[in-house]
């Protein structure tokens, strides 16, 4: 995209000549489409929730409310469509400060089999309830340097969509299996689970704030296509990498490799 400015210059009389100004404003513009795009998909995704808990208030006022297991269902329905308006304003707000620079990671000596411990008392009640099975594999001892909320937060949501995807698969078994190991300088964690799977044609898109392979269905998990964003913002700021591999139908790998390396990430402000 150009700008195109034409000034004209008068070197003397009927002797009219003219200076063209192009401005390069491709980049200008696509930071205003993916703005643009971004408030649009965020009042989207606002608006869903809402909807449904205005509707439902609005027909529990109206009714003489003398049935009261049709007003626990709307109830509870107000409620954790609520719960969801919450989560999806902190992911946005959490990815915003990630992306913008306003986070401060405390980086330290940690021992990521930690993070993992941590990571499995809060998943087994979830994992319950789903119904899945995970299966941790770690040393005692997995040092690095890195920030250990952070790295909870992006094992955690590895982990719960790894749950919830394998949940919704009809048959078969249902397991979901993180191994973190050294390899030379780096820590590896991997999170495999026996789920639905990513389809080929969605797999390049699947780190886009919003991206869900099938929103009902994601919005039934309580998902607000955010969290795999949070993963990879996370991931880039412990200078690591992040790959998966998937197969419809038969289940999804990712894995994580962080590099130990601390002199040159410690203390940093990023
Ligand atoms: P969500 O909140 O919808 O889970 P994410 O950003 O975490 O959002 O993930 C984006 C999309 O990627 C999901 O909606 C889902 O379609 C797909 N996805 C993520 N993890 C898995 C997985 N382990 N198995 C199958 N699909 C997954």
């Amino acid at each position: 995209y150009y700008e195109v400015k034409i000034v004209p210059v008068t070197l003397e009389e009927n002797n009219e000549r003219y200076i063209v100004i192009l401005h390069d404003i491709t980049n200008e513009r696509m930071l205003e489409n993916v703005r643009k795009e971004f408030i649009s998909n965020v009042s989207h995704e606002l608006r869903t929730p809402l909807t449904s808990i205005h509707g439902y208030a609005e027909a529990l006022l109206e009714d003489d409310l003398s049935n009261r297991e049709i007003v626990r269902k709307f109830l509870k329905i107000i409620e954790s469509e609520s719960a969801r308006m919450t989560r999806l304003i902190n992911d946005l707000l959490d990815l915003e400060k990630l992306e913008s620079g306003n986070s401060q990671f405390i980086f330290e000596e940690i021992n990521f089999t930690e993070v993992l411990e941590h990571v499995r008392h809060i998943i087994e009640p979830l994992a319950e309830d789903y119904g899945v099975e995970v299966e941790f594999t770690y040393p005692d001892k997995l040092l690095l340097i890195g920030d250990k909320d952070r790295l909870i937060q992006m094992v955690l949501n590895l982990v719960d969509n790894a749950i919830k995807y394998t949940s919704l698969k009809e048959k078969g078994e249902k397991i979901v299996k993180v191994d973190a190991y050294k390899e030379g300088n780096n820590i590896v964690v991997q999170v495999k689970d026996t789920g639905v799977g990513i389809p080929e044609e969605a797999q390049k898109r699947l780190f886009e704030r919003f991206y869900r392979v099938d929103k009902a269905r994601s919005r039934k998990l309580g998902g607000t296509g955010l969290g795999l964003s949070i993963v990879k913002t996370i991931v880039e700021h412990h200078k690591g990498t992040i790959e998966f591999f998937s197969k419809e139908g038969v289940g999804t790998t990712f894995k994580i490799t962080l590099p130990i390396n601390k002199e040159e990430k410690l203390n940093e402000t990023i």
